[in-house]
């Protein structure tokens, strides 16, 4: 059985990546709202939303309890990292975040967070 090749491997694989103005379009599998999502863990079947892997690998954080990560382009399939902010459900229009100077701390522990958020076995 061939071994699972590295997570952010697979995800960019299936990317297509574009100028950072424009959507980057999943091509990989999408569920039934347009969102893709990409197998995280073999050994459950647990598949983690591309958008959300996206934002955490750029972020190296996992997102706030019940924040969402959102798309300031309306289009569910894109995971261009600037085109996705954490917000609330509620503020969904807002972008506000995208250019907010207080960006997260990159800190070992949230890296290593999303580390075994991306993790495969
Ligand atoms: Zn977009």
């Amino acid at each position: 059985m061939p071994k699972f090749r590295p997570l952010q491997q697979r995800f960019w694989e299936k990317v297509d990546k574009k100028g950072i103005n424009e959507c980057w379009n999943w091509t990989g599998s999408v569920d039934k709202h347009g969102y893709g999502h990409i197998m995280a863990r073999k050994s459950t079947n647990e598949l983690v939303k591309a958008h959300r892997l996206s934002w955490m690998l750029k972020n190296l954080r996992v997102p706030e309890k019940g924040k969402w990560i959102c798309h300031t382009c309306d289009n569910p399939r894109c995971v261009n990292p600037y085109h996705l902010y954490e917000g609330n459900r509620k503020t969904n229009n807002e972008d506000r975040v995208l250019h907010d100077p207080n960006s997260p701390r990159r800190n070992a522990k949230v890296i290593n967070e999303v580390l075994r958020c991306a993790k495969i076995e």
